[in-house]
């Protein structure tokens, strides 16, 4: 368990904030601030509360007019698209590739209108999107980019972080996330200074001195214990993403030979910290039940496409013809972790080729 390799360094974690009786802000939610806009080679990070208040905040901060629309893509978590109804915006769904399934580009241009005020791309499964191309479009459309990277800590496009390409990159820090705290939490990172000075007022009630309020804001804190705890598990990442690229790889060796199985296909651009190994099969429920006959628990991200969710039926946008519609009855995420030996990952690979094998 990640926990118990490095027990000594949490504990004395904890018991410092405890001590030090700062229990909101401080120090501690300070460094790891700090210390994080760094690893995600940006200038700037804001500690929030989880990564969907991150997500609401961002788009906040660009004052966009009321009703404007976002362009967000259709296999996702809701939060991504959530966020922009809660501030007052619409959503607009985009097609993703079903090579890597980022937002397909190509998708994002045809729904761009006069209204668009920004696209929301997300790294989903920790796999970079097109990141230059989107950026292009952004560019060109002058709207703004805002990067999703709930799934993406450590990722990289051409060896720049993921989150420092955009105006803004948002994380999330639930327990079961890449970097995860023991509890919720998020961030917000950003090379802007006006958006950081605004993020950190939104979420801090707009204050700017305890009592002097230069807006309505919300509160949306980093809790100082996930702080400090974060602090620490920052500094052994690394290592556990190269723990999950050994089994990544593994996997895409040692399943490329069964036709039955589409496996992801990443670009020589992008550095993927595996998140979720994600493969696609049309015997999705079949295959999930005989790893779990063998005691191999498996998740599904995610079962069905934002657009055909009834929360979006209001929406009424024509989705149809989205690659998106037809693949999540097929997305399968194997397990993946550093928690994960050789022994682990020989028989989840043994068991889907047995699956197969015998699947005639
Ligand atoms: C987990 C996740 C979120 C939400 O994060 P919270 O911290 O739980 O609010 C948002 N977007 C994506 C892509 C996620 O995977």
């Amino acid at each position: 368990m990640q926990y118990l390799s490095i027990k000594k360094e949490i504990d004395e974690s904890i018991s410092k904030v405890i001590e030090s009786a700062t229990f909101i802000g401080g120090k501690f939610v300070d460094n790891f601030e700090n210390e994080f806009a760094k690893y995600c080679d940006s200038k700037f990070c804001v500690g929030v509360a989880n990564c969907t208040d991150a997500l609401e905040i961002a788009i906040e901060s660009f004052n966009f007019d009321k009703g404007s629309e976002i362009i967000v893509p259709s296999n996702s978590f809701i939060s991504s698209a959530e966020a922009i109804t809660r501030s007052g915006h619409k959503v607009v769904f985009s097609d993703i590739k079903t090579s890597d399934y980022g937002i397909c580009p190509e998708s994002i241009s045809k729904l761009i209108t006069d209204k668009t005020s920004a696209i929301i791309v997300v790294h989903l499964y920790g796999i970079p999107v097109d990141i230059d191309k989107i950026s292009a479009i952004a560019k060109k459309h002058k709207i703004k980019l805002i990067e999703d990277c709930a799934q993406a800590h450590g990722s990289t496009f051409n060896n720049k972080k993921v989150g420092s390409f955009g105006d803004i990159g948002v994380f999330s820090f639930y327990p079961g996330k890449t970097l995860g705290a023991f509890g919720d939490g998020g961030a917000i990172v950003t090379n802007n200074p006006d958006l950081y000075l605004k993020c950190k007022m939104i979420k801090n009630h707009g204050r700017i001195d305890k009592y002097n309020h230069l807006f309505e804001g919300r509160n949306s804190r980093l809790d100082t214990i996930q702080a400090a705890i974060l602090s620490v598990k920052l500094k052994h990442l690394q290592k556990w993403i190269d723990r999950r690229k050994i089994i990544a790889n593994c996997y895409l060796s040692s399943l490329k030979n069964i036709n039955r199985i589409v496996l992801p296909v990443i670009d020589d651009a992008k550095n993927c910290s595996f998140h979720l190994f994600v493969i696609r099969t049309n015997y999705r429920d079949e295959l999930k039940l005989f790893l779990e006959s063998n005691s191999i628990e498996t998740g599904i991200h995610y079962p069905i496409a934002l657009n055909k969710l009834k929360a979006y039926d209001y929406l009424k946008q024509d989705c149809s013809n989205f690659k998106s519609n037809e693949i999540d009855s097929k997305l399968l995420s194997l397990p993946i972790g550093e928690h994960m030996s050789d022994d682990d990952m020989y028989y989840v690979i043994d068991k889907i080729k047995t699956f197969f094998n015998d699947f005639k």
